[in-house]
């Protein structure tokens, strides 16, 4: 286990809001539940983390809300998110957040951005690096491994989901929102949200929109068995598709031999159903076909997992040794988003990483 904390990870597949500590939630609830905004009890439900189903997922998620969803809380755990993740050696993260207008709270969806963003800026702990030219970042070589005394590093991006409860004018306000803050560490976009929520042609406008302008797309794709939208998700080729559950064995076929990058999702998968157990989680398939894939939390709070978890699992289930699990930790360097300078100073993070682990 302590090898797979050492072991330099990117996570590429995080929710912010299912990221959130149980702690910070316990604190939230506790202030909100004092002054009747909420019913405390209702909380204990979201720490409580037995097989949850998807379903529940997203009452949770509603909940989860109703606590973070105002400019300042919306900034702390953005912080500790990053403190969280870089404390288990993340070395890249993409951190992916619904913007959300919320009147009561005179919050819009590029206030609510401005407060993720800040909590970006923040946080001491660690060193974030947002932008991709980042003149000190390519004289100081990446730290973070065995006895280094710096302060450690991690490179965070943004991408902004598109929620299936919106309307199509809201997921275009999202995609435009992505555009004008690419220079604030904003890279991509996330279709997410319920998936028995919505239709894929509410969405399509607005994914067609950042297809146009270059903006990179991922996409949760068979979290259900809807066949149809399985079809058009493989058919728009997002750069990179999150859990693909689902698939029957003509959609499989396709998707091999697409070879559209997957986020395995190993823990969230299991918990909300969408695989039967691990020994049968179709990780196995894909990565013996050797399918480019990287492993990734989806909501480490929510799922009370980290990325380091999910590496220990892939090796006490499959049997992966070291040398395996630090060469699928490399791959997904080549999946990220950042653009090249970015690619270019994690692998060399890793081949110095190589020497002390392997
Ligand atoms: P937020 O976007 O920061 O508010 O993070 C929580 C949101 O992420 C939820 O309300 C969902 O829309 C989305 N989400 C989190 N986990 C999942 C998942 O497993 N499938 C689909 N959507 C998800």
């Amino acid at each position: 286990r302590e090898w797979c904390v050492a072991l330099p990870k990117v996570e590429l597949h995080a929710h912010l809001n299912g990221s959130v500590r149980d702690s910070t939630l316990l604190e939230l609830a506790k202030q909100l539940g004092d002054k009747g905004v909420i019913a405390f009890d209702d909380v204990k439900d979201v720490i409580m983390k037995n097989g949850r189903s998807l379903l529940e997922c997203f009452r949770l998620f509603d909940l989860y809300h109703k606590l973070t969803t105002d400019h300042d809380t919306v900034t702390r755990i953005t912080r500790e998110v990053v403190e969280d993740f870089a404390t288990e050696n993340v070395v890249y993260l993409e951190i992916r957040t619904t913007p959300k207008n919320n009147e009561a709270k005179g919050m819009t969806k590029r206030s609510y951005m401005n407060a993720v963003i800040k909590g970006l800026k923040t946080v001491e702990a660690v060193e974030v690096m947002l932008f991709d030219s980042n003149p000190l970042a390519d004289k100081t070589p990446m730290s973070g491994l065995g006895g280094d005394t710096r302060k450690k590093k991690i490179y965070v991006r943004l991408l902004l989901s598109i929620d299936r409860r919106e309307s199509t004018a809201a997921a275009l306000d999202t995609v435009n929102l992505a555009m004008e803050m690419k220079d604030q560490g904003v890279i991509g976009i996330d279709l997410s949200g319920n998936p028995v929520v919505g239709e894929w042609e509410t969405y399509l406008p607005a994914l067609e929109h950042a297809k146009q302008l270059g903006i990179p797309i991922t996409i949760h794709c068979g979290e259900v068995a809807n066949r149809k939208e399985i079809q058009e998700v493989l058919d728009f080729c997002p750069q990179r598709l999150g859990h693909v559950c689902c698939l029957n064995g003509d959609e499989w076929k396709k998707l091999k031999s697409s070879m559209i990058p997957v986020e395995i999702c190993l823990t969230s998968n299991v918990m909300t159903g969408g695989a039967p157990s691990l020994e049968l989680h179709h990780f196995a398939d894909l990565y013996n076909a050797k399918h480019p894939l990287s492993l990734c939390t989806d909501d480490s709070g929510l799922f009370s997992t980290s990325l380091s978890n999910e590496y220990y699992l892939v090796a006490s289930t499959f049997g992966l040794s070291k040398a395996e699990l630090f060469q699928l930790s490399q791959n997904a360097v080549e999946f990220v988003f950042a653009g090249d300078d970015v690619k270019i100073s994690l692998r060399e993070l890793f081949k110095r990483a190589e020497k002390e682990l392997i």
